[in-house]
């Protein structure tokens, strides 16, 4: 229903389905690496890979890209699929680009055979001395030359595990002086004589991302495979191999910028190190840029995916704003989540004039509140008020600053939805520390306006102290201070914010918060949105603030 979006990546693909090529279809794929879990800067690519594929009426295939055996794992593999679930799509295939190994293998002696691709006896150090620079020749490796009935016959041995890891590998012969480094007769294998989580023993030998990719792709039957910018001075590279194996309808690669957000870091590596030293509570922390993060944090997939869309596709790298993603997750809860009373730093306040019923104890109240003034179909609530309350410690000042509103001694506020209320003492500890407020309340006031059309100048949240559930919630702050986390010194844990997290004990809730959801976000009035714990009952983390606190 939403219109298509208008990018270069659009534009190219229509003018290849107008003009029928590869058959007019649309095919792309989502290439993923099981060495982590998604995070923010995938999401991006998801929609622009299923967004395109759906959009012109093709598919897109997961293909998780499993070439470096000693950094992937199957709990990633499963991890994945279900984050892009949850994200709202579904892939119309999961393939490996392991499943590819045997035909890449042939393809890699065809090659040879062609006098394309020769075995290299130097060690890296070597391999990257003699690529030379830009702007410097390059060597030709002592090897380059070798016969074709030599390197056939070295590369079934490095195939059968007889050579140590490291001591050879498969090389392109291209041209050692391209000005574009990527085809100064790139890597095609590398020995690693480690278990594969799919392939096991099978292997002694594993295709390079460059070698796999371009031919994975045409396996499949991809037409446009689209990745990001870093990949741009790999397409050479890409159209090579597919031009010299001679593969008909080709797919074609095409480059967009990557998506960056200011205060996050979206590199898997560091992400890893986060969650490998104990920084952060795991990949699924709320405070981690990671879709499972995003998830517990309270993230509606439907945000994340209309941020990716609306941020545009372009060629130019640069860092998107925070609050603008923050924005659509709030635009969204404000649709859709249910309003609720919490207090998170209780303290008491006493009517001092309330009923007492026949057998003397406190009368109590329901007053029924909607649950969403957005959406009137959601209902109302009935709560439960009575004389003894909880409110807020920052809502009452017993010597209020000048322009503080809300309650001090002889200030009448609104308690929401309920009375007004007048402050008229205070109760202290031995160390003069305010345990309670007293007040009384106008019984006139009652749904919370005076029939005199008296005004006050603040409303207040509060919950019945009978009636209180206890609660626990988190509080996050950036998990980067910097903007361009690692800009100073290079390094971007150098910038985590050591202050991400805070921690609130002894919160008091409506009861109507004990039937929330897993996972469940709603709207702590006045306070922002909360999403209940995956696990734990009664405990919330702060999704986001109701409105951009951040802004100076
Ligand atoms: P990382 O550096 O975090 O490991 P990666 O690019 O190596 O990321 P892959 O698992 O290989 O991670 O990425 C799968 C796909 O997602 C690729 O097509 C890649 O271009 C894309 N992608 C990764 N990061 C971003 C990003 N920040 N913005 C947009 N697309 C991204
Ligand atoms: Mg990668
Ligand atoms: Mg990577």
């Amino acid at each position: 229903t939403d219109a298509m979006p208008s990018n270069f990546i659009y534009d190219a693909v229509r003018a290849d389905v107008e003009q029928g090529r590869r058959g007019g279809r649309v095919q792309t794929r989502f290439p993923p690496e099981p060495n982590g879990y998604l995070h923010i800067g995938h999401a991006k690519a998801i929609v622009v890979d299923f967004g395109v594929a759906a959009d012109f009426g093709g598919i897109c295939v997961l293909r998780l890209d499993d070439t470096n055996p000693e950094t992937e794992e199957s709990s990633f593999v499963d991890g994945i699929i279900s984050d892009i679930e949850w994200l709202g799509y579904e892939p119309a295939d999961v393939r490996y680009a392991s499943d590819y190994f045997d035909q890449l293998y042939r393809w890699a002696e065809e090659l040879i055979e062609k006098g394309l691709a020769y075995v290299d006896d130097q060690d890296g150090e070597a391999i990257s001395a003699g690529r030379g620079g830009y702007g410097k020749r390059g060597i030709n490796s002592p090897f380059r030359d070798r016969p074709v009935d030599e390197n056939l016959a070295l590369f079934r041995r490095m195939k059968d595990g007889e050579y140590a890891d490291g001591s050879r590998v498969l090389r392109a012969k291209i041209d050692m002086n391209h000005e574009n480094m990527q085809l100064r007769d790139p890597i095609m294998y590398r020995i690693r004589r480690v278990p594969h989580h799919r392939t096991g023993d099978t292997w002694s030998i594993y295709p390079t991302y460059d070698w796999a990719h371009g031919q994975s792709d045409a396996i499949e039957g991809v037409t446009h495979s689209l990745c990001t910018l870093e990949f741009e001075s790999h397409r050479p590279l890409y159209d090579w191999f597919l031009t010299k194996l001679a593969i008909p309808d080709a797919p074609r690669q095409y480059e967009f910028a990557r998506l960056e957000l200011t205060h996050t870091v979206t590199s898997k590596r560091r992400l890893a190190k986060l969650v490998m030293d104990g920084l952060v509570d795991g990949w699924d922390d709320p405070r981690m840029p990671t879709l499972r993060g995003l998830r517990r944090r309270g993230y509606p997939p439907v945000a994340i995916r209309s941020f990716c869309r609306e941020v545009g596709t372009t060629r130019t790298n640069s860092r998107q704003s925070i609050e603008a993603l923050e924005s659509y997750v709030r635009r969204e809860l404000n649709a859709t989540a249910q309003r609720r009373m919490a207090v998170l730093k209780p303290l008491k306040l006493r009517i001092t004039n309330w009923p007492t019923d026949a057998s003397g104890a406190p009368v109590v109240e329901h007053f029924e509140l909607a649950n969403n003034p957005e959406r009137p179909e959601d209902g109302t609530r009935l709560v439960p008020f009575s004389g003894e309350l909880w409110i807020e410690q920052d809502d009452f000042q017993e010597v209020p600053p000048p322009k503080y509103f809300r309650l001090s001694p002889g200030r009448e506020v609104r308690l929401r939805g309920a009375y007004f209320v007048t402050a008229t003492d205070v109760v202290k500890d031995d160390d003069g520390a305010i345990v309670e407020v007293l007040a009384t309340h106008d019984p006139e006031t009652k749904g919370g306006n005076a029939p005199d059309n008296r005004r006050v100048k603040s409303t207040m949240h509060w919950v019945s102290a009978a009636h209180a559930q206890d609660a626990k919630v988190f509080l996050y702050d950036r998990l980067f201070s910097a903007e361009a986390p690692g800009e100073r010194t290079g390094e971007a844990l150098d910038d985590l914010n050591p202050n991400s997290r805070e921690e609130v004990a002894g919160c008091k809730v409506e009861g109507a918060l004990a039937d929330v959801r897993p996972g469940e976000v709603v709207q702590f009035e006045r306070l922002g949105y909360f999403a209940a714990d995956l696990d734990h009952p009664m405990l919330f983390h702060r999704t986001v603030g109701l409105r951009d606190e951040w802004a100076a």
